[in-house]
């Protein structure tokens, strides 16, 4: 059985995967499955039928199909039945006649889908939480409907354009779900050492699923170390209340399979990234919401985590206290530099700019993954001159988080801005400060160094596109599913261009 997959940057031979099994570990089966899926979602949204049911179904439906989420096909299948059930007109569609048609047309509608993809994750974690916005619900239905039906080549540009649009409301949703439900972040030190005694480690995007799970946990003895992209949870105030949400365990998600390699502690994933499970770990981890794997544990909507909690007081956790450490040694990693806490020392920031004390800001950021040339961003921070200043966000900053860079008057020169929804946040701020020197956002002395992995990168790449930011350093690849084409116009529109050495990029932004 073959299959055909170009949604992420690991693709193979940087064009596609189209063997028994793509780099991720997704089998040819699950990929086939996740585009039949596909294919009856889109369906779904050309019915013309909209409530709350099927905006949901076209949201979890998305977000299952992102890489590294769900490789369960029975789990795949059962949202394929339930989706079906919905479809109640004569639509027919097959995905596979995108993957087929014209390569730049095949390109912009990549753009859309993948986007809308990421978009679905950060509107489900949204929903969870109560908050949602009808623009972004109809959206979903609209872009959709495009992938099916439209074919010129300039309204699919525009198309792609306002899927960045959507995207920014999307996240601004999330931003307020978040902080509304859990405080405005404040800088937070996270240890990366570990206490003996009973312990879970949680990784993903949900908020919501780890406040539950520390409730559940109150009073028992067990203690919660966050994982990968769980790690900016410790910096909101109605999350690090609970002395048991105690620290970091481990570095980005593409290092789980070595890190969780006979942890004496369940894992509960939340959402991507999960890799292939090994067994020597694959009894202790647990999924919930869209995430699955076949033969570990879900967790229904009842979020009832008994069956992570027994397992934790089973193994135990470690018999002495742990010492460990991010990847460069460092054992603290600061969080919780969100938009209000950045602007709350917007004057600092702007006078130590006009007085020369920093030259330059970067905001780099993204995703992280296995390939090696994802080192260029750990020398490109390493690298940077003591005169400049380090946003960060997303899985990427793991690869520098533990770094010790000092401060400039008074302002770290790390600030840790969250997650990859938290993109929300750096945008907010290079906004207002653009409004302080009153001037274009491109003539700040702000330079955006970003890598890209999966779909959530797409719609915030798109959003960056929509917002007209130029000059946007990208890798370690340039996507596959961008043609020749497609890459020109947007080279032309938005001078993007793809990272080279860390050298060679100093050298050209600082002159
Ligand atoms: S998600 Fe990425 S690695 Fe996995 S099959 Fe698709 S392109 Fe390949
Ligand atoms: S930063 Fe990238 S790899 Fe990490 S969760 Fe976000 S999109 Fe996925």
């Amino acid at each position: 059985m073959s299959m055909f997959c170009f949604q992420c940057e690991q693709t193979a031979q940087g064009k596609a995967c189209q063997m028994a099994q793509g780099v991720c570990g997704k089998k040819a089966d699950t990929a086939n499955l996740q585009d039949e899926l596909t294919s009856c979602l889109i369906e779904l949204a050309n019915c013309n039928e909209k409530n709350e049911d099927i905006t949901k179904l076209l949201i979890d439906g998305l977000f299952v199909t992102i890489t590294n989420v769900n490789f369960d096909n029975k789990s795949i299948q059962k949202f394929i039945d339930k989706v079906k059930a919905h479809i109640k007109c004569d639509f027919d569609f097959d995905i596979k006649t995108v993957w087929d048609c014209d390569e730049d047309i095949r390109s912009l509608k990549s753009l859309i889908l993948f986007g809308l993809k990421g978009m679905a994750a950060y509107a489900h974690h949204a929903k969870v939480l109560g908050y949602k916005d009808e623009t972004v619900d109809d959206f979903f239905y609209d872009a959709l409907k495009a992938i099916a039906n439209e074919n010129q080549q300039d309204e699919l540009v525009s198309l792609v354009l306002k899927t960045g649009e959507i995207n920014l409301k999307c996240m601004e949703l999330l931003d307020r779900a978040n902080t509304e439900t859990y405080g405005k972040p404040v800088p937070t030190k996270v240890t990366t050492n570990i206490e003996k005694g009973p312990f879970i480690v949680v990784t993903g995007h949900d908020l919501h699923d780890l406040a539950l799970l520390l409730e559940q946990i109150k009073d028992k003895g067990i203690n919660i170390y966050t994982h990968g992209e769980m790690l900016p949870c410790h910096a909101y105030p109605e999350l690090k209340k609970y002395p048991h949400l105690k620290g970091n365990f481990g570095t980005a998600w593409q290092n789980q399979q070595k890190e969780f390699d006979n942890l004496p502690a369940p894992i509960l994933f939340t959402t991507n990234c999960i890799m292939p499970v090994k067994e020597s770990y694959k009894d202790r981890v647990f999924t919930t919401s869209v995430v699955d794997y076949p033969e570990c544990v879900h967790i229904d909507e009842n979020k009832d985590f008994t069956s992570v909690i027994e397992k934790s007081l089973e193994l135990g956790g470690y018999k002495e206290d742990m010492e460990m450490s991010g990847i460069n040694g460092g054992q603290v990693l600061t969080v919780g530099f969100g938009h209000d806490t950045v602007m709350s020392v917007a004057d600092k920031v702007i006078d130590a700019v006009k007085s020369g004390a920093i030259k330059h800001i970067f905001l780099v950021g993204g995703c992280d993954g296995a390939k090696p040339g994802r080192n260029y961003y750990t020398e490109f921070v390493k690298q940077a001159p003591n005169d400049t200043l380090i946003l960060t966000l997303a899985c990427g900053k793991f690869r520098f988080n533990d770094l010790d860079l000092g401060e400039i008057n008074g302002i770290p020169r790390l600030l840790d801005m969250g997650q990859c929804n938290d993109a929300y946040s750096a945008i907010k701020v290079a906004l207002e400060l653009s409004k302080a020197f009153n001037c274009s956002v491109n003539e700040l002395p702000l330079s955006l160094v970003l890598s890209w992995y999966e779909q959530k990168a797409v719609c915030i790449l798109l959003t960056l596109l929509y917002l007209g930011i130029e000059n946007i350093r990208l890798g370690p690849s340039l996507p596959a599913f961008v043609s020749e084409n497609i890459l020109q116009f947007l080279v032309e529109k938005f001078k993007i261009k793809q990272i080279k050495t860390p050298q060679e990029d100093l050298k050209e932004i600082l002159g």
